[in-house]
């Protein structure tokens, strides 16, 4: 047999085998809203549109529906909610503009779409579902990613002031959320994973800074292994890596779900960083660490777990 037909074969089996081997009554979900939230605010607010969101999903995900169908669609509600940084939420940078980061990768093929630093679009996620979708690259930025979206219909912020404003003029209080992020990890009844984060980054960032939500491996993350989507001080996660490393932790090190996330994030917050992540993986198990005051966040399983928490 030749070199390439003996691989496509071996590759033919262990995806039969890894078929076979997965159960197709289970499914999970979890969500997250961030990693800024302070003692003394409620989230109330944020839990309710949480909660509901995760019984829609996971309704769905019961149902049958893809994982990355389901991610895409529970960030892009994060998004429009502007309950969080992210989407309509979002903060502007230091000149008082809005750039916003965005991702997702489907854990079954590996493909990945992003878009960073991207002005003008009301759901970054679905920009950055169209560059996987409808492009050969992973990553779009500025001026670029901007162009592509109006070419492919992406709805429009056509008065930004009006649009973020009324979310993202409250975070100027004093002790208000400087950061935030939404994102979604989820494990679908086929055994397939799933990952989509979205943010509007920092607080008074410089403008052109780019997070680790759009970067593959740093802040968000999906393989046949884990699903991850991250959450805290970009800079200290892009520097980890973090999403990957849960990952790697898995394959290499042979560590569970919840000694690999949390080994990760600890990796993290050696370099001084704060925040969290959540992670499904091919089990159907969640982890949700942070080493931040809170995170937002929201899981259900096919189990009947359903949570919604901000604080521990
Ligand atoms: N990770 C995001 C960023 O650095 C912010 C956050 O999650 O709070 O852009």
């Amino acid at each position: 047999m030749r070199r390439e037909a003996l691989a496509s074969a071996l590759r033919a089996a262990y995806h039969a085998a890894m078929t076979q081997t997965r159960k197709t009554d289970v499914w999970a979900l979890a969500l997250h809203g961030g990693a800024g939230p302070v003692r003394d605010k409620t989230y109330e607010r944020e839990e309710a549109h949480m909660r509901a969101l995760l019984e829609d999903g996971a309704a769905t995900l019961a149902a049958g529906e893809a994982a990355l169908d389901v991610v895409a669609r529970m960030v892009k509600a994060l998004e429009e909610s502007g309950l969080h940084i992210a989407g309509k939420g979002s903060s502007p940078n230091a000149d008082g503009e809005w750039e916003l980061d965005a991702a997702l990768m489907d854990g079954a093929t590996r493909r990945a779409g992003a878009v960073a630093a991207l002005r003008g679009f009301t759901s970054p996620i679905e920009c950055a579902r169209a560059v996987m979708e409808r492009t050969p690259h992973v990553l779009l930025v500025g001026a670029g990613a901007e162009k592509f979206c109006a070419a492919q219909g992406m709805a429009r912020v056509d008065d930004p002031h009006a649009y973020y404003a009324p979310a993202s003029s409250r975070l100027v209080a004093p002790g208000e959320l400087a950061h935030g992020t939404v994102g979604a990890v989820a494990r679908d009844r086929a055994g397939r994973l799933a990952a989509a984060t979205s943010t509007g980054g920092l607080l008074r960032k410089m403008p052109g800074r780019v997070g680790d939500c759009p970067l593959i491996g740093a802040g968000t993350w999906a393989d046949a292994r884990v699903a991850v989507s991250c959450t805290g001080q970009g800079e200290l996660f892009i520097r980890a890596n973090v999403a990957a490393d849960v990952s790697a932790r898995m394959l290499y090190a042979r560590q569970s779900l919840h000694a690999a996330a949390a080994g990760a994030l600890a990796d993290m917050a050696t370099l001084g960083g704060d925040g969290g992540l959540i992670a499904v993986d091919a089990e159907g198990d969640i982890a949700l660490p942070f080493v931040s005051e809170g995170m937002k966040r929201a899981w259900a399983t096919s189990a009947g777990v359903r949570d919604v928490r901000t604080f521990r």
